[in-house]
């Protein structure tokens, strides 16, 4: 018999979702909410898009995107489940925390535009997804418009992001004409009824495709076109099978619309049941089983707080084995210390609350005053490390230049200390003076001006710098390494960590220079 404990670690579903801007993303999450029944009436979750940024104040910008610490992790429970749903930012507010959000979880759900098909955010966040093999379950939206052919956004899929497809549900009809989908596991027409998009909808479902209900409702022409379409589908994609889900090597394929508000409960409720429960996650000594009795967890994400009387930060830690109880002590093993933690936040159904307890798969939010660091691990005694929480290289670079020259000490102390919290990063080059910061969302630009200004007092400008990507340099043949060093010296820097890397001024530069060296590496992540 599992105990009351492991029980409970087997309940857990831990997500985030993946999207281009604007697939939907949002809507689906409130829909989500809504059947978990963490808002009454969706409609209630606030939109992020507020078109420029003003860059007044940072704290505002916060709020004007509609960002807080309480849609960065919202916990529902479904069914027999509880379901921890990570937000990974995805409009302005995109950067590397998006990416890392992504090693804190134990599954995905894509959803894809049905009208756009395969976009490139999709794209990148999908080969973060595949560091990790993470399981992917697949949501095609919007089939309240006229979309595009399902079969060729299937084929895209296939193609462009290598993963099978095996569709579980099919659109009846698309637009005005959108009659409902087509379960192609148990034979069953789940019936669309418009104007229940704000409340859980009717459950209407047609046993057969043949039935005399089927042919009622969508009448003769529409259930042979039905049937016509499922044969070919069934013929150019993939049974479901769990075991290459779990390996991430095939995606179950669900169709509706999130502003409609339907799909979503037919995808949600395969989701609770296929996605993996908290799987074991790996540290520099051992794997951790998520039902192991002793704490540990890792940080994933730093997040300034919103509240202006309370200039903390919150350190979001990803909960692996064991269970946080209020008060308890853990080891911050980097630095070696117990500390006592009476205050973590938790997100029970939006809402940021103290937490009394939080196991295996959950994610609590610790007051962090500037000594936790991205990757830390907490444990209740042991010294571990957990791995596999890496720095991504930037995508967008900027030289940053002072007003005032004299305070160069705390320029450097002040990029130096948001690079820990991980949202940017910093690059020294080897062979000149200048400050690079590198990020990949370009908010994070203005917020590192704006708390540079608000929290260090220093004013700093920006000037475009000729650098495209960065690259970790790894060289196992010393020799060869300080040969490396020396021919390349014009392109190398020092990061935030000490780390050496190189900062290609092209992409065409960045593929010479790795064939010109092929015994170096050229890592696009780094590990903490
Ligand atoms: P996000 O950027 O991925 O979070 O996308 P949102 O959820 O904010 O949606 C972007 C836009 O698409 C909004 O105007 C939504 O109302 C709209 N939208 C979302 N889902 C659907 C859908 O199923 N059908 C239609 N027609 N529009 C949708």
């Amino acid at each position: 018999m599992a105990s009351q404990f492991q029980q409970e670690v087997g309940r857990r579903r831990t997500f985030g979702i993946i999207s281009h801007p604007d697939a939907g993303k949002t809507t689906i999450t409130e829909k989500l909410l809504l059947f978990g029944n963490a808002i009454q009436l969706a409609g209630t979750v606030k939109g992020k898009k507020t078109g420029r940024m003003a860059t007044s104040d940072w704290m505002q910008m916060e709020q004007e995107r509609g960002i807080s610490i309480t849609t960065s992790v919202m916990q529902f429970p479904y069914r027999d489940r509880m379901v921890n749903l990570l937000d990974t930012p995805g409009h302005e507010d995109f950067s590397e925390d998006t990416y890392r959000t992504l090693t804190a979880v134990d599954s995905v759900l894509m959803v894809i535009d049905g009208a756009k098909g395969v976009e490139d955010r999709t794209i990148k966040l999908m080969d973060v997804c595949r560091l990790r093999d993470t399981p992917i379950f697949t949501f095609i939206n919007k089939m309240d418009r006229e979309v595009r052919d399902h079969i060729e956004v299937l084929d895209e899929i296939e193609t462009i992001l290598k993963i099978k497809c095996a569709p579980v549900t099919w659109p009846i009809g698309m637009g005005k004409a959108f009659k409902g989908v087509y379960n192609l596991v148990t034979d069953t027409i789940h019936v669309f009824k418009p104007g229940q998009a704000s409340i859980v909808p009717d459950d209407v479902q047609i046993q057969g495709i043949e039935s005399a209900e089927a042919l009622a409702l969508l009448g003769e022409e529409l259930v042979e076109e039905l049937i016509d379409e499922v044969e070919l589908v069934r013929g150019a994609s993939y049974e479901f099978d769990l075991d290459e889900y779990l390996a991430g090597t095939m995606t179950p394929v669900f169709f509706g619309t999130a502003l409609s508000n339907f799909g979503v409960r037919e995808m949600l409720n395969y989701f609770v049941e296929w996605a993996p429960a908290p799987i074991p996650r790996q540290t520099n000594e051992r794997e951790v089983p998520p039902t192991e009795e002793k704490f540990s967890g890792f940080i994933f994400k730093i997040q300034a707080n919103m509240d202006p009387k309370h200039r903390d930060r919150i350190a979001f830690m990803r909960v692996c084995s064991g269970a946080y109880t209020r008060g308890m002590k853990m080891k911050h093993t980097r630095i070696g210390k117990d500390i006592k933690i009476a205050d973590a936040v938790t997100f029970l159904a939006g809402d940021r609350s103290a937490v009394e307890e939080a196991i295996s798969g959950d994610i609590i939010g610790l007051h962090n005053h500037g000594t936790i660091q991205i990757g830390d691990t907490f444990t209740e005694g042991e010294n571990l490390q957990f791995t596999g929480i890496p720095h991504f290289a930037p995508e967008l670079f900027k030289r940053v230049r002072l007003k005032d020259p004299l305070k160069m000490k705390q320029l450097q102390k002040g990029l130096q200390q948001l690079s820990e919290e991980g949202a940017t990063q910093l690059f020294m080059p080897v062979n000149n003076n200048d400050l690079i910061l590198g990020a990949v969302g370009v908010l994070q630009f203005d917020v590192v001006q704006q708390r540079l200004r608000d929290e260090y007092k220093v004013e700093c400008i920006y000037e475009p710098v000729s650098v495209n990507t960065a690259r970790w340099v790894y060289c196992t043949d010393s020799k060869m390494l300080e040969d490396f060093k020396r021919k390349a010296a014009d392109n190398l820097a020092i990061d935030g960590g000490g780390y050496l890397t190189y900062i290609a001024p092209t992409r065409v530069n960045l593929s010479l220079i790795q064939e010109r060296w092929p015994e170096v590496e050229f890592r696009a992540t780094r590990e903490h």
